[in-house]
């Protein structure tokens, strides 16, 4: 076993001060951190993309620094790939979708492989787990019980929907010529080559989210992961490899949206790109999209409701499922809950409630057995953040708990809730991604609704209330691609995720996601 701080390039006195601090949001260190064995040496290999199933340098050599979240060290150095990798990439995706064997296999046979790579994830889960928390700063416990299991299932569900993609038989009602007949019927046929880019908050499940789907229908994938988070990805290039799934069909291409994700967001031979990220860049792919008007399909930002009505009963449940709406991963949930609606009478005692939560987290390193929320993703995911804080202060905000960066090294914050705000400020109207939940009072449903909707964004919501009538009225009136009654953050293979308004186009998971990794033809035959 390694510990970090045999690899780390954080001086040890920084170190030790790290480990000192601790208690009401400061940050703690462990002398238990440690990287397995298995990890450490997966680690010094040299990372490379993957295209037609080989391991190859980026075209210009170049490799970029992957940092540790919690330190700031340098974790390994992965492919700066561009254009011309990108092309490279497309060309293989495009061989293995023209004439490779994939098109030839039975849906069955192409099931079996997607449900093999399920297996593997989760013959691998320690391993992943690790290399998740280490990447991208969740606590390693986390990634072991939800990004890792999630990601299998997403495989095996999907397998089974290989051989469930079926047309229609069409009646035809025009009569071309008199006793003229024909047999009309339609083909769900694959879109071809797929680019798909994704981000940094699960970087594994978000993967297997896009990746999955694509496989299930008999598509061949070009997959670019975040550049603050590239490291699952890699792995899951080899459990592809070894899940027997033919060259070319999966490629995986490391480097920063600005050069390789624009490379392929804009390329003529992709047929269809699927993104998850900010609205901000799903416009700029939509806009890159347009030259060879390949399909689009978005998953982006959200400032999510999460309505807590005085006859909620248990109000405690209530409290810890408005703080995990908020605070699970750091809040760099696209749904995350960060938008608290508390009725009047009870508001007080909610967002005293929610606070006591927030003080008790306890921030470590993701490798740390107790840490319980780790580091942002990033330092400029940190300084997004705080800038929305210092912002939130000015416009006179009130902090009933948290408000600033936690410790000195490594991205962490403090989990924070606000109060006294107005629908003007900026933290109220933008995703800030971080572990930061606004608090408004209400008194009437016939306001509440309104005010609950007046964002550009219709991700997810939340609605905790006994009355059931009133829990499916306000579930339907609420704009937004997903509703939660009495829970927060239930996510399943099965159901259908996505966007109204500016959250997205097009539903991920559940059948929906068919809808999106396959096209219609119609076939006439004259009888
Ligand atoms: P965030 O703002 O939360 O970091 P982004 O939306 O910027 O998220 O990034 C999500 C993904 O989009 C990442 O894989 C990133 O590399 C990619 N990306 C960023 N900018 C572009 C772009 N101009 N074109 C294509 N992909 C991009």
């Amino acid at each position: 076993m390694k510990t970090i701080a045999s690899r780390s390039r954080v001086p040890t006195q920084t170190r030790k001060a790290l480990r000192a601090r601790n208690g009401n949001g400061h940050v703690s260190g462990s002398t238990k951190i440690k990287i397995s064995s298995r990890v450490a040496a997966w680690l010094k290999k040299p990372k490379q993309n993957l295209i037609g199933g080989k391991w190859a340098p980026a075209a210009s050599g170049k490799l970029f620094d992957v940092f540790n979240p919690a330190d700031a060290s340098v974790i390994t150095r992965v492919p700066d790939s561009g254009k011309e990798d990108i092309n490279r990439a497309v060309s293989a995706a495009r061989r293995a979708f023209e004439s490779g064997p994939w098109r030839r296999l039975t849906p069955s046979e192409r099931g079996k492989l997607v449900w093999k790579v399920g297996d593997l994830i989760l013959e691998n889960a320690d391993e992943l787990a690790e290399l998740e928390s280490l990447d991208n700063g969740k606590p390693r416990a986390i990634a072991r019980v939800a990004d890792v299991p999630l990601a299998a299932d997403i495989f095996h569900y999907m397998a089974g929907w290989a051989t469930k993609i079926e047309g229609n038989t069409i009646p035809i009602s025009v009569s071309y010529a008199p006793g003229s007949q024909f047999h009309a019927f339609t083909l769900r046929e694959p879109v071809g080559v797929v680019g798909q880019i994704i981000p940094w908050n699960f970087p594994l499940l978000m993967a297997a989210w896009k990746l999955a789907p694509a496989l299930a229908t008999g598509n061949c994938v070009v997959l670019k992961p975040a550049e603050q988070t590239p490291l699952t990805a890699l792995r899951l290039g080899e459990i592809f490899l070894d899940a027997g799934i033919p060259e070319g069909v999966v490629n995986i291409v490391t480097g920063f949206g600005e050069t390789a994700g624009a490379a392929l967001a804009a390329h003529d031979d992709v047929d269809k790109i699927a993104f998850t990220g900010s609205t901000e860049v799903g416009k700029i792919i939509v806009r890159a999209a347009a030259g060879n008007l390949k399909k689009v399909s978005l998953e982006l930002g959200g400032k999510s409701p999460n309505i807590v009505f005085k006859d909620v009963g248990d109000l405690d449940v209530a409290i810890a499922g408005a703080a995990n709406a908020i605070f699970f991963n750091h809040g760099q949930c696209c749904c995350a809950g960060s938008r608290l609606m508390v009725e009047r009478d009870i508001f007080d005692e909610v967002v005293e409630g929610v606070a006591r939560y927030a003080k008790k987290i306890k921030l470590g390193p993701g490798l740390d057995p107790s840490t319980e929320m780790g580091p942002l993703v990033s330092e400029e995911q940190l300084n997004r953040v705080t800038n929305y804080l210092r912002q939130g202060k000015q416009e006179g905000a009130c902090y009933v708990t948290g408000g600033s960066r936690a410790g000195e090294r490594g991205y962490f914050v403090r989990p924070t809730v606000v109060k006294d705000v107005k629908p003007s400020m900026s933290i109220v109207r933008e995703e800030i991604f971080g572990p930061v939940v606004v608090a408004e009072p209400f008194t009437k449903v016939e306001e509440l609704i309104p005010r609950a909707n007046q964002t550009q964004y219709g991700l997810a919501a939340g609605v905790w209330t006994r009355d059931i009538s009133k829990a499916h009225r306000v579930a339907a009136a609420l704009k937004a691609g997903t509703v939660w009654i009495n829970c927060y953050n239930i996510l399943d293979s099965a159901l259908p995720f996505g966007g109204y308004k500016q959250s997205g186009w097009g539903r991920e998971m559940g059948h929906a996601a068919l809808e999106l990794y396959t096209q219609t033809k119609a076939v006439v035959v004259g009888l």
